[in-house]
């Protein structure tokens, strides 16, 4: 069976080779938002003919043809996830690097406002909150 993001590369017409197939589904089954060498490491997990270059050629490709967003954490490696998914935004901790995943709809509607009364209509934005833990402290051993 496809993987969802398979299945919406063959919707949007993309040629399928078997190395595509397993990039693809490395990327479907991804929780997390994994940079080009992580996926390079997935995929060679699968399949070791897989070279670094193939992964950074599809990964474009799938870019190309919205069905993969990158993402910006701000340290300069671009992150990837499946495009399509429910809109969320994301936040980074600085602290640990992992990243929280939320949506506001209060957010949303602001977003909306703003533009509004700028006198445009809002097509598109991008966001990511950066943080550390409030309780970093208290858990901390010294
Ligand atoms: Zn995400």
């Amino acid at each position: 069976m496809p993987s969802r993001l398979e299945q919406l590369c063959i919707d949007k017409g993309l040629k399928m080779t078997d190395q595509r197939r397993v990039i693809s589904r490395v990327l479907s089954e991804a929780n997390d938002h994994p940079d080009v060498e992580e996926v390079h490491r997935r995929a060679a997990a699968i399949d070791e003919r897989i070279s670094i270059a193939t992964v950074y050629r599809t990964m474009r490709l799938f870019e190309e043809a919205n069905v993969i967003d990158r993402l910006d954490f701000g340290d300069g490696r671009a992150r990837y996830e499946e495009a399509g998914a429910e809109h969320h935004h994301h936040l980074i901790d600085l602290e640990s690097g992992k990243v929280v995943e939320f949506t506001n709809e209060e957010l949303e509607k602001l977003k909306e406002v703003i533009a509004r009364e700028l006198g445009y209509q809002l097509l598109g934005h991008r966001l990511e909150l950066y943080g550390v833990p409030l309780n970093r402290r208290a858990s901390a051993s010294e």
